[in-house]
């Protein structure tokens, strides 16, 4: 990982935030409680040092995608820290999985079958929460698997069943149907399981003005700042800030083609500023003349491609005085939020986010230990 002093950008992390954020989401939705979906390294924000503030913030519930993303993050919490895999169990990792002493979320009758087989050899009760499709046909039981389930109870005979959960499809939009025909799928088809801890909600079901939120809420976005849901003021604090600087300036002469493919012609005489970001560094390739930076405050269009480790910038209406080498360049922050960069590149935040590169400077701003001084200046 390279230090602030020489990388292309320092992508800066404020732990502060992002415990407010977990805060936040605990007022809105108690007495459930919240847990923190840290997979792909956090959505790219580095799940160890997120998933220690979330732990101070008294979350236990701890949500990935891997069974190896889970078994990285073991060694790093207390050992009451649980730890759901959401992919579920795949053939062959009933052994490894039972051994890292995490929960797979079991989304078929083939992986609780599995699952219990992996018991009856180890010869003691296996934690396991059950998916239920409520209607994304993403993952989890059918209706019928879930019928069947109920008709043969015997199956659940070595699992201790300590979760029931499903997924919203459409979480992000707070007036769509689809939530409340989920909500009420959910309803129907956890009453099967009548002891068990439920739980439903992401990010944007957490913000849905329902009743409750069950058990038990999985919130990944929210955490990390960005929108959780569209057409609503984001009530998040941003937690992630990026800033380049510029490596070099020149001055074109109107007609000038700029960068590869020559995509970008100068209008009038211009001045170019090259940054060291690119898409290596995961800044997308659709940001290509449609994208911008800020400098000083001021808006700066990108110009032409972006390469693979820099990016050229239309620079011509910023004054002088901001324009040298290593002069800051804001690529997220106070004036371009993750969902803006999202928008300009016509995909969604969470991709900005889990693509960031590992070629940044990071640098962690941690959390208070103690009370929460107001929105920080950066915020
Ligand atoms: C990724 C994921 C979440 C978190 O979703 P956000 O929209 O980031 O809050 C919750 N539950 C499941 C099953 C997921 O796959």
């Amino acid at each position: 990982m390279n230090d602030a002093g020489n990388a292309g950008a320092v992508l800066r992390v404020d732990l502060g935030a992002l415990a407010a954020n977990y805060r936040t989401i605990a007022a809105q939705v108690a007495p459930a409680a919240v847990g923190g979906v840290v997979k792909a390294d956090a959505y790219g924000l580095g799940a160890a040092e997120v998933a220690r503030t979330l732990e101070a913030q008294g979350c236990r519930d701890f949500f990935v995608a891997h069974l190896s993303e889970a078994q990285a993050l073991r060694p790093v919490l207390d050992r009451k820290a649980r730890f759901f895999v959401l992919n579920g169990l795949l053939p062959g990792a009933e052994a490894a999985c039972a051994a890292a002493d995490v929960i797979p979320v079991l989304n078929s009758l083939d992986q609780l079958g599995r699952w219990s087989a992996q018991a009856s050899l180890l010869g003691r009760r296996l934690p396991a929460a059950l998916q239920v499709d409520t209607g994304m046909a993403r993952l989890g039981l059918s209706p019928e698997d879930v019928a069947q389930l109920a008709a043969e109870p015997q199956r659940l005979r070595a699992i201790d069943l300590v979760l029931v959960m499903s997924h919203l499809a459409c979480a992000d939009v707070p007036g769509d149907p689809t939530n409340a025909a989920q909500t009420a799928e959910f309803e129907r088809l956890s009453a099967y399981f009548p002891e068990v801890p439920r739980a439903l909600d992401n990010s944007g079901g957490s913000l849905l003005e329902r009743p409750g939120h069950f058990d038990l809420v999985r919130p990944g976005i929210a955490l990390y700042g960005a929108a959780p849901q569209t057409g609503r003021p984001n009530p998040m604090r941003p937690v992630v800030s990026l800033e380049a600087r510029i490596v070099q300036v020149r001055s074109i002469p109107a007609g000038k083609g700029v960068g590869y493919g020559m995509t970008f012609h100068a209008a009038r005489p211009s001045r170019i500023a090259t940054i060291a970001v690119g898409y290596a560094d995961g800044w997308p390739c659709h940001l290509a003349n449609r994208g911008s930076v800020f400098i000083a405050g001021q808006r700066v269009p990108i110009a032409g491609r972006v390469s693979m480790d820099s990016i050229t910038l239309d620079v011509t209406d910023v004054p002088e005085e901001h324009l040298f080498p290593g002069a800051p360049v804001e690529l997220i922050g106070p004036h371009q939020t993750v969902d803006d960069v999202a928008r300009d590149a016509g995909t969604i935040s969470y991709e900005i986010l889990t693509r960031l590169g590992h070629r940044y400077a990071r640098v962690y701003t941690p959390a208070p230990q103690v009370a929460e001084p107001k929105r920080s200046v950066n915020a």
